[in-house]
């Protein structure tokens, strides 16, 4: 044989073997495709047993408290008890922080999946409220206090750099407190406006009364919820319901108002983390609320929101009386003059009742002699109301 024919020969060997080697591959690769959709379909059903097992079997609600080693974590369950527990694989352990919500199994307690973060229906939906269309002029007779709340809230949001230069922790909230109707909401929500920030409103005796049991959850919720959604400014109303000094924690209505306040200061007081939310809380009670609450580093500004004197309510009138078409010369400083000790909302029922005036009298405009039937209207009604209430005492 020829070297010629002896290599073509040992080349056509190789090719044959590799040809083999090559076909084993293919059939291993076809039998390794057939395990895999094996496998796959194993994984389907025993995920989907685990899910049947978990829809058919209760699970138990629990709270995050740390984790100590790769995949074990401690747990505390909803019914009050702490646990050691192991987590499932599949869970991406870098979510589970401090707080997460987690199902537990109701046998081995493994943490079976994350839950999202109760979010509650009163903070959820009836609270985040547009601001509506306020600005600062639309509120009258407030220049001063308008500066100080502008100081307190928008400052530290557009140029938090300023508070660290001077060196300083900026305010975290302020505390506006004043007779009813003077303007406090109107206040809070031209803020949240002008700074175009998200506007949860609470109103602090609804959580008490609504949420027994849950009022310190639904607290640090709000808080989350706020953090969720910056900037975002939490205005909460008749603050002395919660905030109110105690002199006893006799009752259990009383311990629960008590704890309450416990998670609201202490969820102020975490506030560094907490970045572009500023709390706006508003009463009429100041000299009621725990001096916890008004220390610095809460609520670090009171603002003092009066009853209107003559030229603010001046103002507040001429604003409320802008969009209604008038005929003539309206003499507002003599409707000012019978409104003695009307606050802003009453200014506004002013206007509302001439227009009604106007309604009745089938005119499409309104005109002097309706503003001053309807302020003496609606001076009329506020003595009858506070003689109701002077009799319900
Ligand atoms: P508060 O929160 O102090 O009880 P609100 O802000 O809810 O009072 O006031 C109720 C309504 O009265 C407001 O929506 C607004 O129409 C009117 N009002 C009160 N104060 C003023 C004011 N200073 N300027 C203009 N309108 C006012």
């Amino acid at each position: 044989m020829s070297s010629l024919e002896e290599r073509r020969a040992k080349a056509l060997e190789e090719y044959r073997k590799k040809l083999i080697e090559h076909r084993e591959l293919d059939a291993k690769l076809k039998k390794m495709r057939e395990d895999l959709k094996e496998f796959s379909k194993d994984f389907e059903k025993s995920e989907d047993d685990l899910k049947s097992l978990q829809s058919g079997v209760g699970q138990i609600v629990g709270e995050v408290l740390r984790q100590l080693t790769e995949d074990k974590f401690i747990v505390k369950a909803s019914n009050g008890p702490r646990y050691v527990v192991g987590c499932r694989r599949m869970i991406d352990k870098s979510k589970l922080k401090q707080g997460s919500r987690v199902a537990l199994d109701m046998t081995t307690l493994t943490i079976m999946r994350q839950l999202p973060r109760e979010v509650d229906p009163l903070v959820f939906n009836m609270s985040m409220e547009d601001p509506g269309d306020v600005s600062y002029s639309s509120v009258g007779g407030l220049p001063e206090q308008i500066r100080e709340l502008r100081e307190v809230i928008e400052l530290p949001l557009l140029n938090p750099e300023l508070f660290g230069r001077v060196g300083i922790t900026p305010p975290k909230g302020c505390l506006l407190y004043g007779a009813p109707g003077t303007g406090k909401t109107l206040l809070a929500r031209a803020v949240s406006k002008q700074l175009d920030a998200n506007f949860l409103k609470v109103v602090s005796s609804a959580i008490v009364d609504k949420y027994i049991g849950e009022s310190a959850r639904l607290i640090r919720e709000m808080f989350a919820y706020a953090k969720d959604h910056q900037p975002c400014i939490i205005f909460m109303d008749e603050i002395d319901a919660i905030g109110g000094r105690r002199f006893s924690e006799g009752t259990s209505a009383d311990r629960e108002i008590q704890r309450t306040l416990m998670e609201l200061l202490n969820q102020m007081d975490g506030f560094d983390k907490l970045g572009q939310v500023k709390m706006i809380m508003a009463t009429n009670r100041p000299d009621v609320l725990d001096p916890a609450l008004l220390r610095p580093g809460r609520l670090d500004r009171k603002i003092e929101i009066p009853l209107p004197n003559e030229q603010a309510r001046l103002d507040i009138l001429k604003i409320h009386a802008a969009p209604i078409t008038k005929h003539g010369d309206i003499d507002y400083e003599a409707v000012v003059k019978l409104s003695e000790d009307f606050n802003g909302a009453d200014l506004r029922n002013v206007c509302t009742e001439a227009g009604m005036f106007a309604i009745r009298a089938e005119r499409e405009y309104v005109i002097s002699e309706d503003f001053m039937k309807a302020v003496r209207k609606v001076g009329d009604t506020k003595k009858l109301e506070s003689k109701l209430d002077y009799k319900q005492i």
